[in-house]
């Protein structure tokens, strides 16, 4: 399959101000150097704790944000300086379903107009077949038809996310980047959703960036997942050997934290000391290097790579050079 996403040497920097005269005075470094690619109809996971920079590269690919340095190539075109009406004619193909869908969604429109709005930003239809248009989305979605007529605030938290999800997809995109769609939502309607996002991908041959701060979410849903941290990519591989053989220390430290059923399979827990270092002003040589168990004299020093170490698996540390 071809390369629908190719990301290269990400950064995306917010300028901090201070003082009386409201100057830069310095950099949040929220993606500093990240490169991955993800294959057409293949979801990739994206985890780290809040602050990682999981969200900024999300909004960054979308050109929500833009980009200090690096390249974003989506279907085989450079967007990343794209402007105007190219910018706008690229944002068909690449849909966001946001974390909170009551915040997302205008409260003031009915949810047949909220769907609609898409649609008419980017083409004409005649009534009757936007209308039809729309009752297939709420269908597909699993909504009844008179959720048409309702508003937002009439409908539990597991359905409004579904109406974002119906709002994302009626421009046909093929990109669609899900910024933990399922995190505000309880435990018990969560897997309903990432079962629906599961079947709509095969029907609409969706391509899936999926962000995530818990690797248990990503597990079912992903092809392949990436762990950032502070800004930086630690470590990209397929989903099963993510978990079973986790080469990052900061990957390993999560994995371990993840709940085990069975106490035969239960390993050590490995508790990471300290807080995550400010982004504004991240530690020289590795960024996890303050908090590493392994950490060796080099590792605050150089700043390792992500290298492929096996097979479909990368990883940036310096235990595997
Ligand atoms: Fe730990 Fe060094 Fe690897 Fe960073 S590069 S994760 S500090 S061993
Ligand atoms: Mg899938």
């Amino acid at each position: 399959k071809n390369v629908l996403l190719d990301v290269q040497n990400l950064k995306t920097y917010y300028p901090v101000k201070g003082g009386f005269l409201r100057r830069t005075v310095g950099h949040v470094k929220a993606v500093d150097n990240i490169s991955f690619k993800i294959k057409a109809g293949e979801t990739l996971g994206l985890v780290g704790e809040s602050g990682c920079g999981k969200s900024t590269t999300g909004r960054t690919i979308l050109r929500l944000l833009n980009p200090t340095d690096g390249k974003i190539l989506f279907d085989g075109k450079d967007i990343t300086s794209l402007r105007g009406k190219s910018l706008r004619d690229i944002r068909q193909d690449m849909q966001m379903v946001f974390q909170d869908p009551y915040a997302s969604l205008n409260q003031m429109q009915m949810v047949g107009d909220v769907i609609a709005e898409p649609i008419l930003n980017f083409g004409k239809r005649s009534k009757k077949a936007l209308k039809e248009e729309i009752m297939d989305l709420l269908e597909k979605v699993g909504l009844p038809p008179d959720a048409y007529y309702k508003y937002p605030h009439e409908f539990s938290g597991g359905q409004r996310q579904r109406i974002g999800i119906a709002r994302a997809l009626a421009l046909r995109p093929k990109l669609i980047i899900a910024d933990e769609p399922v995190s505000a939502l309880d435990v018990s309607v969560q897997s309903q959703v990432l079962n629906l996002l599961n079947d709509l991908q095969d029907e609409f041959d969706l391509t899936f960036l999926f962000i995530a701060h818990d690797l248990s979410v990503v597990k079912h849903m992903s092809d392949r997942i990436g762990v950032m941290y502070l800004g930086n990519m630690a470590e990209i591989a397929d989903n099963i050997s993510i978990y079973a053989d986790p080469l990052h220390p900061y990957t390993q430290a999560l994995i371990s934290a993840i709940p085990e059923p069975d106490p035969k399979k239960r390993k050590q827990r490995i508790v990471l000391e300290g807080d995550v270092p400010s982004p504004i002003n991240p530690p020289v040589g590795c960024p996890f290097h303050p908090r590493c168990q392994h950490a060796k004299p080099e590792c605050s020093q150089i700043k390792p790579q992500l290298k492929e170490v096996k097979k479909g698996h990368q990883v940036a540390c310096h235990l595997y050079s």
